[in-house]
């Protein structure tokens, strides 16, 4: 699924950027929280960082994408984000992909997809649905091993916890199953 780009130099920066994301995510991951980590990029800098805080805050739209968002707010005016690409280790959800589409992003490249909640092709089209606002492009598959990987070591670290004997077999069955159909790992908390 990942897209060929340009040249090879453009395909080092974005497995760069990605492996910045993936830091997040496992920060996340140590935070207990669903294990989903990005970066904003402006011109070859890292302008934004984020990573899923929905446990922490209680507040179920704080998403990775929110995170970095709100730090490149801090800074910047919104319209930097029209020459701002997005490096996210899960497919936006689709509140996200809304979100990034009215703020003008100019791209985004993802890891594994959500085929629960994606909004950039996984369920939803956001990115690309006919609209007022300037469409994004939107590239799936980059270092999506890592990502799933994280995800599965999540549900892993939950069913350790569960008191629930009975819930924590009917876990373990759908973890073992992810190998076969890596995506269902973001079956789950909404990511
Ligand atoms: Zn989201």
């Amino acid at each position: 699924m990942a897209r060929v780009l340009g040249s090879a130099s453009d395909t080092d920066a974005t497995l760069r950027y990605m492996r910045e994301a993936l830091k997040m995510a496992k920060q996340a991951l140590e935070a207990d929280e669903t294990p989903v980590g990005c970066v904003m990029v402006h011109q070859g800098r890292i302008i934004g960082r984020g990573m899923n805080d929905t446990n922490r805050s209680l507040n179920g739209t704080r998403h990775a994408e929110f995170q970095a968002i709100d730090q490149v707010l801090k800074t910047r005016p919104p319209s930097v984000f029209r020459d701002t690409s997005l490096y996210v280790t899960v497919e936006p959800c689709i509140m996200c992909a809304s979100a990034l589409r009215q703020l003008n992003i100019q791209s985004v490249f993802f890891g594994c997809a959500n085929e629960r909640f994606g909004g950039t092709g996984g369920v939803l089209s956001i990115h690309s649905d006919p609209d007022i606002d300037r469409p994004f492009a939107a590239h799936g598959g980059w270092l999506r091993e890592e990502a799933i990987m994280l995800l599965r070591q999540f549900y892993v670290q939950e069913n350790q916890k569960a008191p629930d004997p009975r819930v924590k077999k009917s876990r373990e069955l759908k973890t073992e199953i992810l190998p076969v159909t890596p995506n269902a790992a973001i079956r789950g908390p909404m990511v």
